[in-house]
């Protein structure tokens, strides 16, 4: 059976970040001095490294680097990613194909455009690739200002005024650098997807790397462990791989073996359904769904009760953009009243998460983090930074109007607590809430309530928790510096369960390409020490010892482990 040297699993803007910073050649724009640390390193040991001249587009290995944009690489791109890179599968339940159930969301939810400023993207090649796409592409038309926050050039006098106005918001602040307004308008989905597409293109990640399969259960054992299940001695490409652990990623349509497997799940769990009287949340039912899960909205029997003219009312739960996004859609679809529900207060802000972990001051805030004490503290800033849902002003405009026309009844402060399902009439009734609140009939309840996320509750990693267990806090693993589960299993994880080392980004965008670029780093070194130990085991010898200080280096480098110690060894060998 063919090992895989990574595999990923989730197809979502992380598992892209991920593949495509796999198949870059020369390392991420700089955000850090461990960051121009990296290039330092890189001047000093090019001749192994491949390079890129930014003025030439040549690399130092004499490949073509895939994000430059020569039509050498265009034509051979493809063949050489396969053929010399990163052997890499990908599996995600939803589709074979990348981006599938951001693509369904966002259709179902009707958004033109992203909630998150330009730098929030996928591609490794630049920070500011995605505006650079805008501009190549000519479709600056395609960004959306943030009105107050940041826009066309305002006057002295008028930002003044601004200011005065917009700190009723929580995010009112002058946290954003005007020299950098345009990184603060955000994309439009349709300009977002063509540059994600670009990245599939340019990295060549689309021909059978995909497979459409749930995971259903890791584990990570030497293979002799497997045998037996369906894998035997006589099928590994190298009989070396019995010396090794490895992966066995079991799915609803087979298994795979993998060197280092890499989860980008995003909440990993099933949607969250609050407990109500009434509302078995595990089954399936035509009275209600969660907003993950939307099949058809309305579904057929309110359309059919539009459709006669007869009065329609449906339950939204859910204090976050997503349940005012899809308000606006069923008024649009024409349902009479939507009664909306918030256990806590609306809340006012241009991202989901605070101003200041994405405007001029984010860095500050990010090293706080990463010097936190322990995991707990790291837990706290990233509850108060995302501080639970909040809608966009221009969401909160878009409300403001259909409760004015009394299409909408909003209840802020208000938890349902329980509901009678009429199967012949089809509508809940005898709803009560607390504080009460007086409803008629509902045709339908939509829960916009986020999903939990809590590692040690996914069922297919229980298995791989059981023999591997770890520390975790509020359901996120401890992972190590590096992203990985532990320094002796190579699980990584990015995206939202990488939070506790990628900060409260992690669960947006920008978790999905600082996240990529740390594991793909560490990747490359896990696979190479794999090959250097398989090597020398092999012909008996022990392991290079030029390998070995370059692999200290690479650690210093890099930021891992006693940093203290890796540089004794330098200057010892100097
Ligand atoms: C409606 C909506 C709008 C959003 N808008 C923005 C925005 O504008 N900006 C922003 O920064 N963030 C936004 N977010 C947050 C957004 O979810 C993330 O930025 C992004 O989707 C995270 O990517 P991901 O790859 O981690 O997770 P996902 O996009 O959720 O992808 C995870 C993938 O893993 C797959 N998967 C899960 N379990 C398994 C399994 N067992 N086997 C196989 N495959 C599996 C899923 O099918 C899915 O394709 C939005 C979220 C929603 C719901």
């Amino acid at each position: 059976m063919h090992i895989h040297d990574v595999l990923i699993v989730g197809a979502g803007p992380c598992g892209l970040a991920v593949a495509a910073r796999l198949r870059e050649h020369t390392p991420s724009a700089t955000f850090t001095d461990d960051e121009h640390q990296r290039y330092h390193w890189i001047k000093k040991h090019g001749r192994c490294m491949n390079i890129r001249n930014y003025k030439t587009g040549r690399d130092s290995l004499n490949r073509p680097s895939p994000s430059s944009r020569s039509s050498n690489y265009e034509s051979h791109g493809e063949a050489r990613g396969v053929e010399q890179g990163v052997d890499i599968l990908v599996l995600d339940a939803e589709g074979a194909a990348w981006m599938v159930r951001w693509q369904r969301l966002f259709k179902a939810f009707e958004i033109d455009y992203l909630r998150s400023p330009m730098f929030f993207h996928v591609d490794p090649a630049d920070r500011d690739a995605l505006l650079g796409y805008a501009y190549e592409k000519e479709r600056e038309k395609e960004l959306q200002a943030l009105p107050g926050c940041v826009g066309k050039e305002v006057s002295k006098h008028r930002q003044k005024k601004k200011w005065k106005t917009v700190r009723r918001m929580s995010q009112g602040g002058p946290d954003v650098d005007e020299r950098d307004r345009k990184d603060y308008y955000t994309p439009s989905n349709n300009l977002f997807e063509a540059h994600c597409n670009e990245v599939v293109r340019r990295y060549g990640l689309r021909d059978g790397l995909i497979r459409q399969e749930r995971v259903t259960s890791i584990n990570y054992e030497a293979l002799t462990y497997f045998y037996g299940e369906n894998e035997s001695n006589d099928t590994v490409d190298d009989p070396l791989d019995n010396l090794t652990k490895i992966f066995r990623v079991s799915t609803d349509r087979g298994a795979h073996l993998a060197r280092v497997v890499v989860l980008a799940v995003g909440p990993g769990n099933s949607p969250s359904i609050p407990p109500v009287l009434g509302i078995e949340s595990s089954n399936i039912h035509e009275g209600y769904t969660h907003a993950m899960q939307i099949k058809q909205l309305p579904p057929p029997h309110v359309m059919s009760k539009i459709q006669a003219r007869k009065p329609t009312n449906l339950l939204i739960v859910g204090g976050g953009l997503t349940s005012v996004q899809l308000t606006d859609v069923v008024v649009k679809r024409g349902v009479d009243r939507v009664h909306l529900l918030m256990r806590g207060p609306l809340k006012v802000k241009y991202f989901d998460i605070e101003l200041d972990w994405i405007g001029k001051f984010r860095n500050i805030n990010q090293a706080v983090f990463w010097s936190a004490d322990s995991d707990e503290e790291r837990f706290k800033m990233i509850s108060e930074a995302r501080n639970g849902g909040s809608i966009t002003p221009r969401y909160r405009k878009i409300l403001d109007a259909h409760v004015k026309t009394g299409k909408v009844s909003l209840h802020t402060f208000t938890e349902l607590r329980s509901v009678s399902w009429d199967a012949h009439a089809k509508t809940w009734n005898k709803l009560t809430s607390s504080p009460m609140v007086e409803f008629p009939p509902i045709d339908f309840i939509i829960f916009a309530t986020g999903v939990h996320t809590n590692v040690s509750k996914i069922p297919f990693m229980q298995s791989f928790i059981q023999r591997h267990p770890t520390d975790m806090v509020g359901g996120l693993p401890c992972l190590n510096d590096d992203l990985m589960w532990s320094n002796d299993v190579p699980l990584f994880i990015t995206g939202r369960l990488a939070g506790l080392r990628l900060g409260p980004g992690a669960p947006n965008l920008v978790g999905a390409r600082v996240g990529a670029e740390r594991i793909a780093w560490n990747v490359e070194d896990v696979l190479r020490k794999l090959r250097s130990h398989k090597r020398s085991f092999g012909s008996g010898e022990r392991e290079d010892d030029e390998d070995g200080g370059i692999e200290r280096l690479r650690e210093y480098v890099a930021g891992r482990r006693n940093r203290f110690d890796t540089l004794i060894n330098v200057f010892e060998e100097e």
